[in-house]
């Protein structure tokens, strides 16, 4: 059994077939997760689809009556490169929940993962690169309308830039953005996140975790979130088909890991969504997603046996203090 929740839903799965976005890999990871003995079903909790008002406090209006009523012009359909249906719109509603539902147990167990989600390219007006629905935004909106939270941290270390996140939260200083990404890679134009961290081609284990470890340090000095959320794409894995780092699965293990560490040494509960991943074989994309999943446990048990009583009484008076304000 886990010390979190898991957050998941078959509907997840697009069914696309031979498309390069494997869909499949979430049902695949929560499968590995039960056989392997690291998760229990009762681990697992199902969302309740994002309401249009989640929605509509990140994405426009016309946006959204194009993609319930499917009206998206060709070109935007295009743009998206994932077939447009109405089992996919479900799914992005579904994933938009089950993000927001994460939130909400990470603020309860320090810890939280959605088994999806993690579409960082999703902008207020378009989807694109496989993104429709920008599932972060919509839940860091809910909780902060909900008065659960402030503010916010998103640390994306998905291999391509997170342009939707940039774009929306452009401006706000509630929400600090990081992105660690390679720079000779999709997205075009990149917008300005809070902090950038343009990687050059073909960086490996050792540079690329000095260089996040320094970032990470940077981040949390400047800013003190009362909710992370990781957007933790398996797709700088030096086998990835869209990706052009070279790191191997245990430097990634070793990046959520940092990623972790930081994120409790702040008192800051995480919320995990997985984001891209693009492996040759779709079972090394699964074992990096798995392996998110035993690093955020293996933090979270960390922090119970240091005693996190104080470090949780400090969340509660804080929480008090939001909502008293
Ligand atoms: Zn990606």
């Amino acid at each position: 059994m886990l010390p979190f929740k898991l957050i998941y839903d078959d509907r997840y799965d697009l069914h696309l077939g031979a498309h390069v976005f494997p869909s499949q890999k979430y049902r695949l990871v929560r499968e590995r997760l039960l056989a392997e003995g690291l998760a229990d079903p009762g681990d697992f909790l199902s969302p309740e689809p994002a309401t249009d008002g989640d929605i509509l406090r990140v994405h426009s209006q016309d946006y959204v009556y194009k993609l319930k009523n499917g009206s998206l012009s060709y070109t935007e359909i295009l743009r998206m490169e994932v077939p447009y249906s109405k089992e996919l719109i479900e799914a992005c509603w579904l994933a938009a929940g089950g993000s927001i539902l994460a939130a909400r147990h990470a603020l309860i167990d320090g810890w939280a993962a959605n088994i999806g989600g993690g579409f960082h390219h999703a902008y207020p007006d378009h989807g694109e690169g496989f993104c429709v629905i920008h599932d972060v935004a919509v839940a860091i909106r809910r909780l902060q309308f909900d008065r659960a939270i402030e503010t916010a941290m998103i640390l994306d270390t998905d291999v391509h830039h997170g342009n939707g996140t940039a774009a929306i939260f452009g401006g706000d200083g509630t929400v600090f953005t990081l992105s660690i990404h390679q720079e000779h890679n999709y997205p075009f134009p990149k917008p300005p996140s809070t902090m950038d961290i343009n990687l050059a081609d073909g960086i490996g284990d050792d540079d690329y975790l000095s260089i996040l470890e320094s970032h990470l340090q940077k981040a949390f000095t400047e800013f003190s979130p009362h909710l992370v959320f990781y957007v933790g794409g398996a797709d700088p894995y030096r086998e990835d088909q869209l990706g052009g780092l070279a790191l191997t699965m245990e430097g990634l293990a070793r990046r959520d890991a940092l990623v972790f560490d930081y994120a409790k040494r702040h008192q800051a509960p995480v919320a995990i969504t997985l984001a891209g991943g693009y492996a040759r074989r779709v079972e090394d994309t699964v074992r990096i997603h798995v392996g998110t999943i035993l690093a955020a446990r293996d933090a979270a048990l960390k922090k119970s046996k240091a005693s996190a009583p104080g470090a949780a009484g400090e969340r509660e008076k804080e929480r008090g203090a939001i909502s008293r304000s």
